[in-house]
């Protein structure tokens, strides 16, 4: 009879589904600014508008 010892993995769970949800966030948030944002959210006027432009056309997102 063999005695198995699994190692408690619960840290490196926890790191990865931290780190997931991080990129995840990153993520929706860079595909906002490129596709949606117009300036009413973040308040830049039309500069995060204009700087995510080439992005918005690239992408296909219906701009103007
Ligand atoms: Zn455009």
């Amino acid at each position: 009879m063999a005695i198995v010892h699994v190692p408690s993995r619960t840290a490196d769970t926890l790191v990865t589904v931290l780190v997931t949800v991080g990129v995840v966030l990153l993520a929706l948030l860079a595909l906002y600014l490129v596709g949606f944002d117009q300036g009413a959210v973040s308040r830049s006027g039309m500069f995060m508008h204009e700087l995510m432009h080439d992005g918005r056309h690239l992408l296909g997102v219906p701009c103007h």
